[in-house]
C-alpha cells in the first residue's frame, strides 16, 4: 500500500518530521518531485538534520530511500549529504536511485543565477539551485536521463550539442563565460562513478514491493500552493507538489495511493515572493518567527528569514481539497502557546466581496484577510500525549480549523520529535 505525506501551504508545514515518524512503519521511502532546493528538518536520536535530496527515511535501518524519477537531482549534493549523515554516525542507508531521473547541470544551477541577476528586484526569489532551468530543459526534451550516463556515444553528442545551443544565451543574453564541452563531459563522467552504485528500475521496484505486500511512502517537497497549476502561479515551483504526482514522479498506478497525510502548520510561513493574505509583520512576525518550528523560522537551505502569517483557513482548506487528503496532520502547535489571542484567517475580503474559495493568482493579489480571534491557552503544551489532556481553548482552536478546512485533523505535532505526536479521532 502506498501513502503520500505532502504540504497544504507553502511548504515547511514540517513534512520531515511527519514522514521520519510514519517511516518507522514503512518499508520504502520515495522523493518524487523537486529537488535540492528546498529542506527537510529532522530532529532524532541522532541528532538534527536538514536533508534536501535524501528522503527522510535514511535514519531507519529497515527502509529503502528511493529518488524517483520526478526528482531534480543534484548527484554532488546527494553525495555530500549520504556523507553528512554517515559521517554523524547513521549507518549507510540503502538508497535507489531511478535511471528515468534526470541530472541537475553545472549550467543549471548557473542559468539560475544569471537570470535572478538579470531580473533585479523583479525576480521570483529563488533558492538558485538550477531547479527551474532544469524543468524548462527537462520538458524542452534536452535534459540528461541518469541512464544516458552510461551510453558514452550518445552523452559525447549531447553535451556538444546541448552546450552550442546553451552557449548563444549565455554568451549574447547573460555575457557570461560559456560551457566548454570537454569539461562538461568530464564532470559527467565523475557523476557517473558517483552515482552508478544507486541506478535501478525504481518502477519495476516498485511494482515488485507492492506485489510483495510493503509499505511505501511518498515523501512530498513544498505544498499544494507551490503546484505550478494549482498554485500561485507564477511564484511557484517547476513540479508538482501534489499527492497525485507521486504515482508519476515514482512510477507507480494511481489508484495505489490509499492514504494521503496531508500536512498543515498552526500557523503560517512561507519563502520567496508571492502573495501571502495572512501575513503579518514587525514585531508581531518576529515574535513568531523567532519562537517558530524548533529554533525559528528561517529556511532549511539558505538560512533565509521566512515570512510568517496567521494560519489561513481559505488556503489551507483549498490546499487539502487539491491533495485529496485522508489525514490532516497539524503541526506546530506547542509554538502558539504564548499567545493571549489567535487571530485565524477564515476568508478573503476581495473587491468589497468576502469568500473563502481561493482565488486565481491575479484576484488573490488584491485579496485582504478576514480575521477571527479566538483565545490562547497560555501554557507549554509539549509532552501531552493525550488528545483530552490539551488545554480547552487549544483543543477548541484544533477544532475550529478542522471545520473550516473540512478535513479530519487525525494527528498533532506538538514538538519537533518523533514522539511529540497525539492521535486523535476526528468528529468528521
Ligand atoms: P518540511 O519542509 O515540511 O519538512 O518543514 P521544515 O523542515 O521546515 O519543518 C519545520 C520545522 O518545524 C523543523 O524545524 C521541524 O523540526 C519543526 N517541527 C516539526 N513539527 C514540529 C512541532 O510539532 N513543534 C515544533 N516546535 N517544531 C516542529
Amino acid at each position: 500500500m502506498v501513502k503520500a505525506v505532502v504540504g497544504a501551504n507553502w511548504g515547511d508545514e514540517g513534512k520531515g518530521k511527519i514522514t521520519d515518524m510514519l517511516a518507522e512503519k514503512a518499508d520504502i521511502i520515495v522523493r518524487f518531485q523537486g529537488g535540492a532546493n528546498a529542506g527537510h528538518t529532522i530532529v532524532n536520536n541522532y541528532g538534527k538534520f536538514a536533508l534536501h535530496t535524501l528522503p527522510s527515511g535514511v535514519f531507519y535501518g529497515h527502509t529503502t530511500s528511493v529518488i524517483g524519477n520526478g526528482v531534480a537531482l543534484n548527484i554532488p549534493i546527494l553525495m555530500n549529504e549520504i556523507k553528512s549523515v554517515t559521517d554523524r554516525n547513521v549507518p549507510m542507508p540503502k538508497i535507489l536511485v531511478s535511471d528515468r531521473c534526470q541530472m541537475v547541470m553545472p549550467y543549471h544551477i548557473l542559468f539560475d543565477q544569471y537570470e535572478e541577476e538579470r531580473l533585479g528586484g523583479k525576480s521570483f526569489g529563488s533558492t538558485k539551485s538550477g531547479i527551474a532551468p532544469f524543468y524548462s530543459d527537462k520538458y524542452a526534451k534536452i535534459g540528461f536521463q541518469v541512464s544516458e550516463l552510461f551510453d558514452e556515444a550518445l552523452l559525447r553528442e549531447k553535451v556538444v550539442r546541448v552546450s552550442e545551443m546553451k552557449n548563444v544565451i549565455l554568451e549574447h543574453l547573460y555575457h557570461k563565460p560559456v560551457i566548454r564541452a570537454e569539461e562538461l563531459l568530464q564532470t559527467l563522467h565523475e557523476y557517473r562513478e558517483m552515482i552508478a552504485p544507486y541506478v535501478c528500475d525504481v518502477s519495476a521496484f516498485l511494482h515488485q514491493a507492492l506485489h510483495e505486500g510493503k509499505t511505501i511512502l511518498l515523501e512530498g517537497q513544498l505544498g499544494t500552493l507551490k503546484d505550478p497549476d494549482h498554485g500561485i502561479y507564477p511564484m511557484v515551483t517547476s513540479s508538482s507538489t501534489l499527492a497525485a504526482f507521486g504515482a508519476i514522479g515514482a512510477g507507480l498506478p494511481p489508484h495505489e495511493i490509499r492514504e494521503i497525510i496531508t500536512v498543515c502548520k498552526a500557523y503560517s510561513s512561507a519563502v520567496g515572493a508571492g502573495a501571502f493574505v495572512s501575513e503579518i509583520f514587525g514585531q508581531e512576525a518576529d515574535e513568531l518567527r523567532r519562537r517558530g518550528g524548533d529554533g525559528g523560522e528561517f529556511g532549511a537551505t539558505t538560512g533565509r528569514p521566512r515570512r510568517m502569517g496567521w494560519f489561513d483557513c481559505v488556503a489551507s482548506r483549498y490546499g487539502c481539497r487539491l491533495q485529496g487528503t485522508t489525514d490532516v496532520a497539524f503541526t506546530v502547535l506547542d509554538v502558539l502557546g504564548y499567545l493571549d489571542e489567535i487571530p485565524v484567517c477564515v476568508g478573503y475580503e476581495i473587491d468589497g466581496e468576502v469568500t473563502t474559495d481561493f482565488p486565481v493568482t491575479c484576484k488573490l493579489e488584491k485579496a485582504k484577510p478576514v480575521l477571527e480571534r479566538l483565545p490562547g491557552w497560555k501554557c507549554d503544551i509539549r509532552g501531552i500525549r493525550n488528545y483530552e489532556e490539551l488545554p480547552e481553548n487549544c483543543r477548541n482552536y484544533v477544532e475550529f480549523i478542522e471545520k473550516r478546512i473540512g478535513y479530519p485533523i487525525t494527528m498533532v505535532s506538538n514538538g519537533p520529535g518523533r514522539e511529540d505526536i497525539i492521535y486523535r479521532k476526528s468528529s468528521l
